[in-house]
């Protein structure tokens, strides 16, 4: 029977709702090794209790050690995929960090739950075999690491946590799923996507993401200009503009060779330099800010973590960003 590694890092798919404090938390250390004998019917899973930790407290430098761990299982001749579990927060940026990294053709597949074990209509035993299948699932191959939650494939580039409870929370809202999870079928749509590989040996740039509001001060952004910031990721208005009062900041940074990636606040669309006002999008263009398309502002944000480990010069690393 094929070999698929499970590797537990912990999330609301490994935690019970503890009725004395009335909240969800990691009380039940057998909530992952009970579901074994649901996996068996589609494959022997070799289950690895990796951590247990909230994904709140993820962070780059562990995604990168669990990229190796990862890396350790695909390299293995028996094993024909990965199936990661993680808590839904921060879900999306692990998913993509391991997408971006990891260059295997079999599969790498990150699940959850949005209900505890113990909670009625627990979704975590679902989402579980659910990727199992997948993983086994020779039409999985080459497709990177994908997300597979509530009956759904999600592409790691593309999907995002978009309700705080409900367990149809992912969504891919540019571009919708890739593929869905029958009874009896993996049903992709779409052929394997392309994909982009980066060869890293660590993760540990620092890189702020911003929000752009209305009315922003100069004053709040003084920290970017700080020393240690390697990088900085702003969450632009609508098609990639910022208000004036902040561009002294953006000019500081773009002098001092600071690469300033810019996404959209609006979840569809893409940064263009399309306005010519002061901070907008053409003016923004000229100062060498980097415009990236398809991600929101935390994958823009693991994504530059990444490439900033490749290379330091901006015009290599808006080659990256325009793929
Ligand atoms: N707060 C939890 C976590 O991300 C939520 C979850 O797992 O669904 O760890």
């Amino acid at each position: 029977m094929t070999q698929v590694a499970v590797i537990n890092t912990g999330g609301t798919i490994a935690m019970g709702m503890d009725a004395e404090s009335d909240s969800v938390k990691p009380t039940d250390e057998h909530a992952m090794e009970r579901l074994i004998p649901l996996l068996e019917k589609y494959a022997n899973v070799k289950m690895d209790h990796y951590l247990n930790i909230p994904s709140p407290h993820m962070t780059p430098e562990i995604m990168y050690q669990l990229a190796q761990r990862v890396h350790h299982y695909l390299e293995d001749k028996s094993i024909a995929g990965v199936v990661v579990t993680h808590g839904t927060d921060t879900l999306e940026e692990t998913a993509y960090f391991l997408d971006l990294v990891e260059s295997s053709e079999k599969p790498v597949i990150v699940t959850g739950a949005m209900r505890s074990s113990n909670e009625l209509g627990a979704d975590g035993p679902v989402n579980l075999v659910h990727s199992v299948r997948t993983a086994v699932d020779p039409s999985s191959s080459n497709r990177g690491t994908i997300v597979v939650f509530n009956d759904e494939i999600h592409a790691a580039r593309f999907v995002t946590k978009t309700h705080t409870s409900n367990v149809a929370t992912f969504q891919s809202p540019q571009y919708g799923t890739i593929g869905q999870i029958t009874h009896k079928q993996i049903k992709y749509y779409l052929p394997p996507l392309p994909r982009e590989h980066y060869t890293v040996d660590k993760a540990d740039a620092s890189v702020p993401l911003i929000k752009a509001t209305a009315g922003m001060s100069p004053e709040w952004l003084k920290f970017l200009l700080e020393p240690g910031i390697d990088g900085v990721v702003i969450e632009a208005l609508g098609q990639g503009n910022l208000p004036p009062s902040i561009m002294p900041v953006i000019r500081e940074l773009s002098s001092r060779k600071i690469p300033v990636v810019m996404v959209s606040r609006c979840f569809n669309g893409f940064v263009q330099d399309t306005y010519g006002y002061e901070g907008g999008g053409k003016q923004l263009k000229e100062l060498g800010v980097i415009f990236s398309n398809g991600l929101n502002g935390q994958k823009a944000r693991i994504k530059l973590i990444v490439a900033l480990e490749t290379s330091r010069d901006i015009e290599r690393l808006k080659e990256y960003f325009s793929f």
